[in-house]
């Protein structure tokens, strides 16, 4: 990747799951290392990057919801988890030398700061990664909301959501070699074509505030600054 890079600040969202690796539940540290180290060469091109990590590898409020606990609890345990996940990559990230802020949507002053809107924008203006923790503070939300959400309200350039596959196609290629890849796509067609891209608050946000949306597969070295750099295939979704 040696190509400017499209976006001066960018915000990178990460699915619990995308921390798992091999793993069938929780974390794997080889992964957690190497999603640092993604990171890290995108903050040497000089991007300005927050972090949105979502909670599905420990808990998922509607798998709580359906054994028949409260949804608003199983809610509240699925933002905790986002909060472990940030702690983890958070050190894995300072050990890869990269100056780092966990800040959560609910308040836990021992272990990290309350997400306050200016300052987090202070760190980054400080070269520091800032990891947005307990999604958007509220049950029946996602992480991808939040992840919209706080690009959004840090005026982002673009919203990286890494997945498993290399962009949006028409159907998933992993089971149909017919589907169709997407290189660009409007929010609108997501939503009316139910693209399962991210879900459709999150979509909906982005259209309103015009923040570009990109898809792309984290796998692979490299792969964040790659698509930082405009190389390889990703899709783009914008208006
Ligand atoms: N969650 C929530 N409000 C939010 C974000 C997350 O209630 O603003 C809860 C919800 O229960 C969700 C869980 O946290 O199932 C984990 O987040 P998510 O499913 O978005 O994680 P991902 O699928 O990205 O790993």
């Amino acid at each position: 990747a040696s190509a400017a890079p499209q976006f001066r600040r960018v915000l990178l969202k990460i699915s619990g799951e995308g921390l798992m690796g091999p793993r069938e539940f929780g974390l794997d540290s080889a992964t957690v290392a190497a999603i640092a180290r993604e990171v890290r060469s995108v903050r040497e091109m000089g991007v300005q990057v927050c972090l949105v990590i979502g909670g599905g590898n420990l808990f998922r409020g509607v798998s709580g919801a359906a054994e028949g606990m409260d949804r608003t609890s199983a809610d509240y345990m699925g933002m905790l988890a986002t909060v472990m996940n940030a702690m983890a990559v958070q050190s894995a990230l300072e050990k890869a030398g990269v100056q780092t802020r966990v800040q959560s949507a609910i308040p836990m002053e021992a272990v990290c700061e309350p997400y306050i809107r200016r300052r987090a924008i202070r760190h980054m203006e400080k070269d520091r990664v800032v990891i947005f923790a307990a999604g958007t503070g509220n049950p029946f939300f996602t992480t991808d909301t939040a992840a919209a959400l706080r690009a959004v309200e840090m005026n982002c350039g673009a919203l990286l959501k890494a997945t498993n596959v290399d962009g949006v196609y028409s159907a998933d290629p992993k089971k149909d070699p017919q589907a169709e890849f997407y290189p660009r796509l409007t929010y609108t067609d997501v939503l009316a074509r139910n693209l399962r891209v991210m879900d459709a608050s999150a979509i909906a946000l982005a259209r309103e505030n015009r923040l570009p949306i990109v898809v792309f597969d984290m796998h692979g070295e490299n792969a964040f600054a790659k698509v930082m750099a405009g190389e390889g295939r990703y899709t783009i979704i914008a208006e």
